[in-house]
């Protein structure tokens, strides 16, 4: 069965600073910070709604930085959303928050009232770039945060963010190798975007900014997909949540509803291709059979990856087969 969250947004709440890149309100839809009594509302009809899924599912409190909120309203949040987990009720509480915002006596708290997992933005691991993006942390305050919250039993996940103002070329390979040193349980990659009303907006009107273009951005985030997929570490999450606020507020760099979906389109047309050097199989038709649930992901985005194989000569028709999983896949020729 899938795992699940019920997403309860705290936008802004919390924050010291105002990071490059980020407007909450277009990031996670909501403008104003929930209650606890919104808070208990929300996972009572979420506990009715799932029923026999509440075990795979999580309470997340995404957006702002949860353990930088005051400790009465932190406090308040939580104790609206701990009877709603244990027995017959959800797997437990997921948070995130940012790295100067973690020390023993709010890990204890966070302990004490169920919560499982946390996730850390740390969006970079290059202190310049962290500065330039006005982040308030640097990298060594991830590694502290790591450490202590390590000392824990929770759920470790890392946020980065290819493609800030001021990053190099190699800056989201450099920062993912660091996070993977990290051996977090899970990543989530989201390539900035440029939304209206943030430090990035004047940057980009000034022409002293420019995002990663979406094609850049999808073989980029396929490539560290792979890459933290070797180390064992499940990529929960690539590209921003689509919205209907972050739509109206979007205005360049490499934002797709189906952002997830390019990136593994990308990975698999790749292995395709080298498959088919290696196989060195005549132009012409050939079947792919992969595992059902990937057969969208070699088909691709609007056929993206069957028009690609065409381009190469090759006439593809896909079949699925349970025997294989995952990214599997078996190319036959005529
Ligand atoms: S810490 Fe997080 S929520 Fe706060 S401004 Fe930065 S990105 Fe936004």
């Amino acid at each position: 069965m899938k795992h699940a969250n019920i997403s309860i947004f705290v936008p802004h709440v919390g924050c010291p600073n105002q990071c490059s890149f980020c407007n909450q309100k277009s990031i996670s839809g909501q403008l104003v910070p929930v209650t606890p009594q919104e808070v208990a509302d929300i996972c009572r009809q979420a506990a009715d709604r799932l029923q026999d899924r509440r075990g795979k599912t999580e309470i997340a409190f995404f957006g702002g930085s949860f353990t930088a909120i005051g400790q009465e309203q932190m406090v308040s949040l939580l104790q609206a959303a701990a009877p709603f987990v244990g027995e017959n009720g959800f797997h437990g509480i997921r948070v995130s928050t940012r790295p100067d915002a973690v020390d023993e006596q709010r890990l204890e708290l966070l302990k004490q009232y169920g919560v499982t997992a946390i996730e850390l933005g740390v969006q970079s691991m290059d202190n310049c770039v962290l500065q330039l993006n006005r982040r308030g942390h640097t990298a060594e305050d991830v590694r502290n945060a790591v450490k202590l919250i390590r000392r824990y039993p929770f759920e470790l996940g890392l946020q980065m963010m290819p493609g800030l103002y001021g990053d190099k070329a190699w800056g989201a390979v450099a920062t993912a190798a660091e996070l993977a040193a990290l051996k977090p349980d899970t990543v989530r990659i989201y390539p900035t975007v440029v939304i209206r009303g943030t430090y990035l907006e004047t940057l980009y009107q000034k022409g002293l900014y420019r995002p990663l273009a979406l094609s850049e951005a999808v073989n980029l985030c396929a490539d560290l997909l792979r890459y933290f997929e070797e180390q064992d570490i499940r990529v929960i999450r690539l590209g921003l949540h689509a919205s209907k606020t972050l739509e109206d507020d979007y205005l360049a760099g490499p934002y797709h509803p189906a952002f997830r979906q390019l990136c593994e389109s990308a990975l698999i047309l790749k292995e395709i291709i080298c498959k088919l050097e290696e196989l060195m199989l005549p132009k012409g038709e050939i079947t792919i059979v992969t595992s059902p649930k990937n057969i969208s992901n070699v088909a691709g985005h609007k056929q993206s990856g069957i028009t690609a194989l065409k381009a190469m000569g090759y006439t593809v028709k896909i079949t699925g087969s349970d025997r294989l999983t995952g990214r599997q896949f078996i190319i036959k020729g005529k």
